[in-house]
């Protein structure tokens, strides 16, 4: 495993002291390096199948049909793949190995490689599917039986399962502290590169159990004691738990009165650091299995599926960090169940952070639609490309999306996200409390998409650059180091506009409660923080209205609060912030209005609209092109939004040529009248049905 510290002095060796921000040294991320990606990738992706699953599991899963050899070969046949081929598809996706050793699989993995020289002799390309997660030890002992002593085990030395309800106890997770599993993993890459030609590499179940199912083997206990010793010097370690050797921590361990579900706020530098181990596994077996692939082949692309961002607490309870692993993917899945729609009950649910996250860590995102069109209308609007259109027979649904992508391609080609406002979503603020920060960062979010404020979403790394933005939001972002807000002090003495909500800045990235509010002097009337509490008790806070202060040419507003709309649901288990939160808070208007302000006006856009009207807006520079993507979410319900009021801003010195509406709805691009002045662009769009793109040009 290579040593996050290691890795991070040696990439900053060549820079100065003063140079190297204190704030990378403090963050949980490999912030330097990755890889080169696959060129044919910017030309977007449509990938279907074909099944994922060899017969080998679809006969051990039980329960299948009695004609499921019948289903197998049909889904890898020349038939099947020319009709993807025909409905628009450029990738096919099959399986290629699920677990159960190479011996064991080797017949079917022979398939596939008859399967991608079918799917090749079409023009297409092959995306295959590598279990990253599961070793079925009845086979995979027989051939391997090192293999014991890969497995992933708990504190009580049992296997550690995958989690697919009662009946699949014969899936052991395997340990990525393991290098023998890593190596034997590679064997089944090299497989995939070398024999099958692969061109695309899905790893599937990116993701640790939740606590109290993390591994305690043989390699993780004295590993992390390692860790522990590598990542900080002895004084430090001092600072951080008390003493200096670490030769004796274990991995948490529970008990029935304390179950880790109900663990509200993390405060103990051990636990933390177990996540940070956890986090920093998986990233570094990724990088190491991926760079692997890439020597073998530099355009073989790099697909995980560590889901998005849902709402959980991803590094406490899954091992995910998205932002120290997308550095080493291209492209990633999220099996999250948020299907875009608008429900009765004012919930406007979408996949949007998650493409978001693929945005920011320019990958791009793969999720099933199934037949929802909205769905396929927001991967257009915020992924640029379809994604993944399911398994053969496609959805007709879909047919006519997959057609008007491939009609209207030039559209979505070298796009770039055009926004003002940055979110900052900081990993040890939602680590440590998922509860508060995660919860503020999806109302401020919701608030954001659903008033059509166009934003990034950013992570800790981020802020060493916020050249791109004007306003930057801290959602109750409590836990931010020294060196972060002196980045975020910069910034508004530049001239910034500082969002701040609830207790943002009150803690280090250790948690500690500063003695001194970390954003005092910025931000007046904040509430003070807590300690070290036994039992976290409900606060009360008070919903003060907003302060707003100027600070040289920057501007400061802080929000107490943004109280949910309505009775806060029952907290759930590991207090994940699922989409019965998302909605708009009480004081939205308040708090869109404050970003504007902050921002001193300069939105790129301004949209007009209802609440279930979303909107996206990219750039193609070298096109002289503005785009402005338009979904409605509540298609189901209201099958028109009418004459929706645009104004653009526009480079300086340009004005608009052409302002044309492109839609899977419009039998052909319409063009609009438009009020062209100085730098701006107004115009009215007539209708949206599901979805349409207005193009701006200059
Ligand atoms: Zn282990």
């Amino acid at each position: 495993m290579i040593n996050r510290r290691d890795f991070m002095s040696s990439a900053l060796a060549g820079l100065a002291a003063t140079q190297v921000p204190e704030v990378l040294a403090a963050m949980p991320v490999n912030t330097v390096n990755t890889f080169q990606k696959a060129h044919w990738l910017q030309n977007g992706l449509i990938d279907a199948g074909g099944t994922h699953e060899p017969y080998i599991f679809l006969v051990r899963r039980g329960g299948g049909s009695r004609d499921i050899r019948n289903y197998y070969e049909r889904q890898q046949s020349e038939p099947v793949i020319s009709r993807l081929k025909e409905q628009g598809i450029e990738v096919f996706h099959t399986h290629l190995y699920k677990g159960f050793g190479m011996e064991a699989e080797r017949a079917e993995m022979e398939d596939t490689k008859r399967a991608a020289e079918i799917a090749h002799g079409h023009g297409l390309r092959v995306d295959t599917y590598v279990q990253w997660n599961s070793m079925m030890y009845e086979t995979f002992f027989a051939e391997e039986p090192r293999a014991k002593d890969w497995i992933q085990r708990d504190a009580a030395g049992q296997p550690i399962l995958l989690i697919y309800g009662y009946q699949q106890s014969y899936r052991y997770r395997p340990c990525f502290a393991n290098q023998e599993y890593l190596e034997y993993l590679k064997k089944v890459v090299r497989y995939a590169v070398v024999e099958v030609k692969t061109d695309f590499i899905h790893f599937d179940n990116f993701d640790l159990n939740q606590e109290p199912d993390s591994c305690h083997c043989h390699v993780c206990v004295p590993g992390f004691r390692s860790y522990l010793k590598a990542k900080y010097s002895a004084e430090k370690r001092r600072e951080r738990f008390g003493f200096e050797n670490t030769d004796f921590i274990n991995p948490p361990q529970w008990n029935t009165q304390n179950p880790p579900q109900k663990l509200e706020i993390i405060f103990d530098p051990a636990i933390q650091e177990w996540i940070d181990y956890r986090c920093q596994l998986m990233a570094d077996a990724l990088q190491q299995v991926a760079l692997y692939a890439k020597s073998l082949n530099p355009e073989v692309v790099i697909e995980i599926n560590p889901h998005g961002i849902t709402g959980a607490n991803r590094a406490w309870a899954s091992g995910v960090d998205h932002a120290r692993i997308l550095k080493w993917t291209e492209v990633f899945w999220t099996e999250e169940e948020n299907p875009a729609g608008y429900s009765a009950d004012g919930r406007l649910v979408s996949k949007i952070r998650s493409f978001k996250l693929a945005r920011t860590s320019r990958n791009i995102l793969l999720t099933p639609f199934s037949d929802n069109t909205v769905a396929v209308a927001e991967s257009l609007a915020f992924n640029q490309t379809i994604g993944y259109a399911g398994e053969d027979p496609i959805h007709p649904a879909l047919l006519k999306y997959i057609a008007f992508y491939r009609a209207n391609r030039d559209l979505f080609m070298a796009t770039e996200d055009v926004a003002s406002v940055a979110v900052l979503r900081s990993y040890p603020s939602i680590t440590y409390h998922n509860m508060r920060a995660q919860l503020a960062a999806i109302l401020v979010e919701q608030t954001l998409i659903q008033t059509r404020i166009p934003f990034d979403l950013i992570f800790d790394e981020h802020l060493a650059d916020l050249s791109k933005y004007k306003v930057l939001i801290l959602p109750d972002s409590e836990c931010l180091s020294d060196a972060q807000l002196s980045l975020i002090r910069r910034f508004v003495d530049q001239g910034g506009g500082l969002v701040v909500t609830g207790a943002a800045g009150l803690y280090d990235e250790w948690h500690r409660l500063r003695v001194e509010p970390g954003l005092s002097g910025l931000v007046e009337g904040q509430p003070a923080g807590d300690a070290y509490l036994e039992r976290v008790q409900d606060r009360e806070t008070a919903t003060a209205k907003p302060t707003r202060e100027e600070h040289g040419k920057g501007r400061v507003i802080y929000f107490a609060t943004l109280p949910f709309d309505g009775a806060p649901p029952e907290p759930e288990p590991y207090f994940e912030i699922s989409n019965k939160y998302w909605k708009l808070p009480k004081n939205w208007e308040e708090f869109a209005q404050g970003v504007g302000w902050a921002g001193q006006d300069v939105s790129p856009v301004r949209v007009g609209g209802p609440p279930y009207l979303v909107a996206n807006v990219v750039s193609q520079p070298a096109k002289k092109r503005i785009l402005l993507h338009l979904v409605n979410y509540d298609a189901k319900n209201t099958k028109t939004i009418n004459s929706i009021e645009v104004a653009c801003r526009l480079p300086q010195g340009t004005k608009a040529q052409a302002v044309i509406v492109y839609s899977p709805d419009l039998d052909a691009p319409q063009s609009l009248l438009s009020n062209r002045g100085a730098g701006e662009i107004s115009f009215t769009v007539p209708q949206v049905n599901v979805y349409s793109i207005v193009g701006v040009s200059w």
